[in-house]
């Protein structure tokens, strides 16, 4: 592969003098593709060409915007196994995962292609002095949408399928280690009719590209997924202009997984391995701490560590692996990093942290089990994004909630229990915007609303009908007849 993936500015497919050569995390000498690194000057043109796109957007037919945003899905629905191998090749997720996330994105645009027929409003009548009010949902303009790498496909489908359902114009910045995905959903959803001027691809960095979207005062809203550190400095940009752009920022997590005495063994070791290891542990809603009851702990242990034993970790292209590679070196740096925090800490490495060597040349890590862990350590608070956990012991179901609690994140969190009264407490009393009981902190359905509380999130909540919150402007009119 020889030529460059451009970015999509104004309709046209356009290449830049710099390139992005994309590698396979799980073989560094394999190359996925060249992509366009576009600049300041490329997001400029592409702000613009939203700006001058909208007015006639906003007043399109929604069955339009409808039937458009399903034969999207339909094109990724049908597609989703070859797209889930490109996430696989591009991001290392295995094939199973990649797949499934593939199709994910397809339903999400199903699902809010049916929401832009939903727009509804509100009509009153009688008001004081015989007026009558009307109140109805408006397009919000141009929306920034900058995505990370660890759901390539998923998030980037969720946000663009809303922004453009609701009579938005979109201009996208993608996390520069997976472009692929970026440039093959841009594509199909051009191909699907989206026109000149709505959706705009700017393959760039953040630090050139993003951050032009959080600074200029033609785009009027940003939804962003990234880290915490990121998402504070978006912030600040997007309020420092004349007009303070509305934003959605969904950020990191160090989600509990809380497991009592009285839980079913088998599906609590099945919640936090899957919670914690799969897709290398790079997911916002890893369940990185596991808060374990003292009678049940060395039991629970004992059964994750066997569990461990039995994952195979490898290329993410064989579909005998349960975990591939983490992202890149970078990555790999951190995590080996907080591997050796958390020993000099004096946690017990109770499983795992090798650096693995494969056929190709890859960032595999054995997944880590840290036990001994105390809530105030660096292990316990901070997000690694790897495939690194925490076991930290309490004595009963109230110290369990506290420790649960006691973190600046409030993504997901999750219980074992078969317990319907600590259940039930769980759920009330959880500082975190998803709550599952018996159920590892991943896996969500993506017609339910997503997202956090505390350093987590900010703005209101994607995907499912919440979303409009987000993506429309509340207008309230008044008739005197
Ligand atoms: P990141 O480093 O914060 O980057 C996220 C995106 O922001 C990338 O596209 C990045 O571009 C861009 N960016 C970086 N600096 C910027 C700036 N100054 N202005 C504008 N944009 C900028 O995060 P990541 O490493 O890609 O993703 C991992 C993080 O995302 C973790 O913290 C994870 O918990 C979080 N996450 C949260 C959720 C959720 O829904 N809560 C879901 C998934 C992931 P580059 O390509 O240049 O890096």
């Amino acid at each position: 592969m020889t030529s460059q993936y451009g970015n999509l500015i104004d309709g046209e497919w356009v290449s830049t003098p710099e390139v992005n050569v994309n590698i396979n995390p799980s073989d560094t000498d394999d190359v996925v593709g060249r992509y366009a690194r576009g600049g300041r000057d490329d997001a400029v043109r592409a702000i613009e060409a939203a700006r001058r796109a909208f007015p006639a957007w906003a007043r399109s037919v929604p069955l339009d915007r409808h039937d458009m945003l399903m034969r999207a899905s339909a094109e990724v629905l049908a597609r989703a196994d070859d797209l889930g191998r490109l996430l696989a090749r591009e991001e290392g997720k295995t094939l199973v995962e990649g797949v499934g996330e593939a199709r994910r994105a397809g339903q999400v645009l199903a699902f809010m292609a049916g929401e832009s027929l939903r727009i509804g409003g509100e009509r009153i009548q009688g008001l004081a002095a015989g007026s009558d009010a009307e109140v109805t949902r408006e397009p919000l303009g141009v929306v920034a949408v900058i995505t990370p790498w660890n759901f390539p496909i998923a998030i980037p489908a969720w946000k663009i399928g809303a922004a453009l359902a609701y009579g938005n114009c979109v201009v996208f910045k993608p996390a520069e280690l997976v472009p692929g995905c970026a440039w093959a959903l841009t594509d199909i959803l051009h191909r699907a009719g989206v026109p000149r001027g709505v959706l705009n691809l700017v393959m760039g960095s953040g630090s050139k590209v993003g951050a032009v979207f959080a600074e200029h005062e033609d785009v009027d809203a940003m939804t962003f997924t990234g880290s915490v550190p990121t998402g504070r400095a978006i912030a600040a940009a997007c309020v420092a202009g004349p007009t303070m752009k509305r934003m959605q920022l969904e950020m990191g997590g160090k989600n509990p997984l809380v497991v009592l005495d009285d839980a079913d063994l088998d599906n609590a070791v099945e919640c936090a391995v899957n919670g914690a290891f799969y897709s290398a542990g790079q997911r916002c809603t890893a369940s990185s701490r596991l808060i374990v009851t003292a009678p049940i702990h060395d039991r629970f242990v004992n059964a994750v560590i066997q569990r461990l034993k039995s994952l195979r970790i490898g290329h993410a292209l064989d579909p005998e692996n349960h975990i591939g590679p983490v992202v890149d070196q970078r990555q790999l740096d951190i995590d080996l990093s907080y591997l050796d925090i958390g020993q000099r800490e004096n946690a017990r490495l109770a499983w795992g942290g090798d650096r693995l060597q494969r056929p190709t040349p890859g960032f595999y890590l054995q997944p880590a089990l840290f036990t001994d862990v105390e809530p105030g350590m660096r292990i316990a608070r901070e997000e690694i994004f790897g495939p690194v956990a925490t076991v930290l012991k309490v004595k009963d179901y109230e110290e369990a909630l506290a420790v649960a609690n006691d973190t600046e994140f409030g993504l997901s969190a999750g219980i074992c229990t078969t317990s319907l009264k600590y259940a039930s407490h769980f759920k009330r009393n959880s500082e975190a915007g998803i709550v599952k009981v018996n159920q590892g902190t991943s896996g969500l359905d993506f017609h339910l609303p997503f997202g956090g509380r505390k350093a987590s999130s900010y703005g209101p909540r994607e995907q499912g009908r919440y979303a409009a919150e987000f993506y429309t402007i509340v207008k309230t009119s008044y008739t005197s007849p």
